[in-house]
């Protein structure tokens, strides 16, 4: 809630259908030097990366990059107002704007997509400019050309369509004139040679192709494919690793190294595990080949990178709420027979990202569960952590998107939410993780799946009531984690306004709610709004045609969450199927196809941006005159066409 905080420019430009954000990484200038050193290399090993997956995704890729950003200086000068007066007509000038406009767009939408398919739903897209004139300017070969005007190439990078040589049909750069069944008979034959209860990711590292008409593997190692790239990533690995935080990390980055250098997957399991159980180093990392989504065969693993640290005061917030654990369990309006007498919070994991690289960049997830082999899970665990500084980069450039305006009943709602917003979410997430999902406890007898198809959203209620019920106990204040009594009014606007109306703008109008988080909020909320109507707890207020969500008393409302919590727990608890299916059917499926209409009206009025995607923030080591790091500067200052080319020029070496 400090004040600097909001002079930060969460949101940066918008092209096509995409946003740029902005991410913060505070607490980096509070990390020690070692720590900040071990940082530095490590993104310096992740940004090394980045052209990896440029030609994963397509084989053109990093050529048509290249003959792009070599166009960026002629779209810059000469001044083209200056031209007019060399005889250009008005309209030449105009088409001539035009095309220098849509050449922008297009080059920062390839940069964004880490090539020329859209990064989410695969598909080719096209210039906006036209090939004569850009062949004209530009040095750009026809087979070049070809690849980027002709709509019929390479038009998908992932195809999963049924009954096509997915292999032949996908523009991804895995395999090489090889088709689908050759490749599934390859890796099949490979596989039987594996461990049966510990097998490795066969082929996971490979190019698939033909050499003198037989199949043949090129191994992504630093001796062979993107050696370069590998050995520049590795130099900076061996160079991080005398600043890793402990033993055990160190073995974590020479498993690496030995799996970059020789290429077996089975020393990237080794990796995997000691990474997995590596758990007390404040600093940790990503750096590999990982998500096998690029692949329409979901065989080979896009090179990613991200390096980050726990959020310290966040991890407080949710020991704290671990260390109280007993206390809530006591405390809730649960039946006391659905309670459990001996109950442990978890903390939460929460990290922050210090750099995004790869299959992670500009677009990236917002929360980490590897590693993904499934037996290494299954023995060994999971990390499975929240990036916090991304989910606050999108609720910060939300705020300015108009949402809140736009469906905020008045001025005092909206007042509240931006006052408290943020860090009540933040809250209410830790309540439904760490302490939500582990209360209460089931009669003897009944079995976890009682409830069945309505079980994930019965469950999922069970976390958010609990969470909204203490959000507005004075034992929160009491443990210093919310500042007053007013605070918690955000948190139920906002959960009342998403579960009755906003949410609804991530449905498709003549469907119904199914995803089970969106049908537990629609449950508490409609739950609420009817069962207060007697009493004008909550209203629906119409006003200009438009449909508001006004709260006129909080206390009351508690109660009632307070209510429905117990009943969702006795659900829970007796394994009650019918209660769970009428109260999920009555409140949390159905939408009224009126106020549906409403609400996607009033949200495509503002034309947000449906993907979004985030400028990295800048590391720069200061060096003493005997060449050793002696600080690590962050600033957040570099445009994203600025870092793009960057990046192109002093980490491209494939
Ligand atoms: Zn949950």
């Amino acid at each position: 809630m400090a004040q600097e905080k909001d002079t930060f420019n969460y949101s940066d430009e918008r092209f096509a259908d995409l946003q740029m954000l902005r991410y913060r990484v505070d607490g980096f200038d509070e990390l020690t030097l070692k720590q900040k050193t071990f940082i530095y290399y490590l993104q310096e090993a992740a940004l090394w990366g980045r052209d990896i997956i440029w030609d994963q995704n397509c084989e053109y890729n990093l050529r048509i990059r290249k003959v792009l950003e070599d166009a960026v200086p002629l779209m810059t000068s000469p001044k083209w107002e200056e031209r007019l007066s060399d005889g250009l007509t008005d309209d030449a000038f105009k088409e001539e704007e035009e095309n220098r406009k849509e050449f922008w767009i297009y080059l920062k939408r390839v940069w964004f997509s880490n090539g020329i398919h859209h990064h989410y739903g695969m598909e080719k897209f096209m210039p906006g400019f036209s090939r004569e004139w850009f062949q004209k300017i530009a040095n750009c070969p026809d087979e070049i050309a070809e690849i980027m005007f002709n709509p019929d190439l390479l038009n998908k990078r992932v195809n999963l369509a049924e009954g096509d040589d997915l292999v032949a049909s996908s523009a991804c750069n895995y395999y090489k004139d090889v088709t689908q069944e050759e490749v599934e008979r390859f890796y099949e034959k490979k596989k039987e040679l594996s461990d049966k209860k510990h097998p490795e990711q066969v082929g996971m590292n490979t190019t698939l192709c033909r050499k003198d008409g037989e199949l043949h593997e090129e191994i992504w190692t630093t001796e062979n494919k993107y050696g370069k790239v590998l050995k520049k990533i590795v130099e900076n690995l061996k160079k991080a690793r005398e600043f890793a935080e402990d033993d055990k990390q160190k073995e974590v980055i020479d498993l690496l190294v030995e799996f970059y250098e020789k290429g077996d997957p089975r020393t990237f399991d080794k990796y995997s595990i000691a990474w997995v159980e590596n758990t007390e180093p404040l600093v940790d990392f990503v750096n590999g080949f990982i998500e096998c989504y690029g692949d329409p065969l979901g065989i080979k693993c896009s090179w990613e990178s991200i390096v980050n640290f726990k959020d310290i005061e966040a991890t407080k917030r949710t020991e704290t709420l671990s260390n109280n654990a007993q206390w809530f369990e006591d405390h809730s309006p649960v039946n006391p027979e659905f309670k459990k007498k001996e109950v442990k919070g978890v903390t939460a994991k929460v990290i922050k990202a210090a750099i995004l690289s790869g299959d992670l960049y500009p677009a990236s997830a917002i929360g980490i569960n590897l590693p993904n082999n499934e037996w290494i899970r299954a023995e060994h665990g999971s990390k499975s952590v929240t990036i916090g500084n991304l989910t606050d980069a999108y609720n910060k450039a939300a705020k300015g998107n108009g949402m809140l305006k736009e469906f905020a009943f008045g001025k005092e709602e909206i007042d509240i939410v931006e006052k408290y917003g943020d860090y009540t979410d933040d809250l209410h997430t830790d309540l439904h993780e760490c302490l939500g999902h582990g209360s209460g406890r089931l009669l003897e007898g009944v079995s976890g799946d009682a409830l069945k198809n309505y079980g994930s959203t019965i469950e999922e209620a069970r976390a958010d009531l609990f969470a909204l019920y203490y959000l507005a106990d004075p034992k929160l204040v009491e443990l210093g984690l919310l500042p007053d009594m007013e605070a918690y009014k955000a948190s139920y606007i906002g959960q009342m306004q998403n579960g009755l109306l906003t949410q609804l703008v991530r449905i498709k109008l003549g469907d119904q709610i199914e995803e089970s988080h969106m049908r537990n909020r629609a449950l508490i909320a409609r739950w609420c709004l009817e069962q207060g109507k007697k009493e004008d707890v909550m209203e629906f207020v119409k006003r200009d045609g438009k449909t508001y969500v006004k709260i006129n008393d909080y206390q009351r409302l508690r109660e009632l969450v307070g209510e429905l919590l117990a009943e969702v727990q006795r659900i829970k608890s007796t394994g009650d199927f019918e209660a769970a299916k009428n109260l999920v059917e009555n409140y949390g499926v159905k939408i009224d196809i009126e106020l549906h209409k409403e609400i996607l009206a009033r949200y495509e009025k503002l034309n947000i941006a449906p993907y979004k995607g985030f400028i990295n923030p800048v590391y720069e080591a200061i060096k003493d005159n005997m060449n050793n790091i002696i600080d690590v500067k962050i600033s957040y200052g570099e445009g994203y066409a600025e870092q793009m080319l960057r990046y192109s020029k002093e980490y491209s070496d494939l």
